[in-house]
């Protein structure tokens, strides 16, 4: 038993005995289209890294680039989504950090800071957490903290909570959701309040409808390329799964991108990703791995010299 093993809940515990025998039983998962899909992102890709999702932390990390679960080499600041990651080791600050990496820190014309409504939802739910309810999810812990400190969220951050809340508004049917009913706070209300409570919803909702409607109508939008005459390529569910974990994919198999002409495609149809700031880093990494940066939209490779700069000016501060 490692030492990441002894410090799992008895619940954690228990999800990381059944992986291992599954493991041991079927064989480790792997990534070549059949069996399990892991869903493995490697360091440059694994978005949660900075506030502590790695398999460093994971209680199935052998060391090196072992996972006791998975077939291939591992990298330390990867993840999959079956991490088994004891409590205290997700630092909520390492997420806020995070947010801040990226243009969004540049775009001040909506003011996404929590409201007073929302702080008070998140500190209720934070309470509950110490008094040992049910409920949420270290993404939710996480969320929660930023909201009660009233950081600035970011637009991808306000998307995610919109998806949430959308997703989860079924839960206020359940025992439980309501102050009064038996068994309240369900772990739907705890988690419910972790992301901003009913304020959170509709905060969400409609300064996502501003930010949707702003990248509607700005004129720096994605500037088509010569490679528009390009033919899209179709990939296969395996190739995109085999895409993804080689870093050329995002981790859901989505925007392959291996050559110019993915290159060229992904960037016309960014619009219309689930999560437009991910599907743009990625494709800006993508480019960048590729030596095609000349090809992202203008506003792009403005942001990303903004980018640099902050962290320049970061690193120098200590220097
Ligand atoms: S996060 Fe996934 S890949 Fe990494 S060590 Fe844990 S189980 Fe293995």
């Amino acid at each position: 038993m490692n030492e990441l093993e002894a410090l799992l809940t008895p619940d954690e515990k228990a999800l990381h005995d059944a992986l291992v025998e599954i493991a041991q039983k079927y064989g480790k998962f792997d990534e070549d289209g059949s069996g399990i899909w892991a869903g493995y992102e490697p360091a440059d890709q694994n978005e949660e890294k900075a506030i502590g999702v790695k398999c460093s932390n994971c209680a199935l990390y052998m060391g090196g680039v072992q996972c006791e679960i998975l077939a291939f080499e591992v990298e330390p600041e990867g993840k999959c989504r079956f991490a088994v990651i004891p409590d205290g080791y997700v630092d909520v600050s390492g997420q806020m950090d995070d947010d801040m990496n990226n243009d969004d820190m540049y775009k001040a014309d909506i003011n996404l800071k929590p409201t007073d409504g929302m702080k008070s939802a998140a500190a209720r739910a934070l309470a509950w957490k110490k008094e040992g309810k049910r409920g949420g999810t270290r993404v939710g812990l996480a969320r929660a903290n930023q909201i009660v400190n009233g950081t600035t969220l970011s637009e991808s951050t306000v998307a995610r909570m919109y998806s949430f809340f959308s997703r989860h508004e079924v839960d206020k049917q359940a025992t439980g959701f309501s102050a009064g009913e038996e068994g309240y706070p369900s772990p739907g209300r705890v988690a419910w309040d972790l992301w901003g409570g009913d304020a959170g919803y509709s905060w969400s909702r409609s300064k996502w409808e501003s930010i949707k409607s702003r990248r509607e109508n700005k004129s720096d939008t994605i500037v088509p390329t010569e490679a528009d005459a390009v033919e899209k390529r179709d990939y296969s569910p395996k190739q995109r799964r085999a895409m993804a974990a080689r870093g050329q994919a995002m981790a859901d198999g989505s925007f392959p991108i291996a050559d110019r002409a993915d290159l060229s495609n992904a960037i016309q149809s960014v619009g219309r990703a689930a999560n437009y700031e991910s599907a743009k880093r990625h494709i800006i990494r993508r480019a960048r791995a590729l030596g095609l940066t000349e090809m992202l939209p203008d506003d792009w490779k403005k942001s990303m010299r903004k980018s640099l700069n902050y962290y320049d000016s970061r690193f120098t501060k200590y220097m």
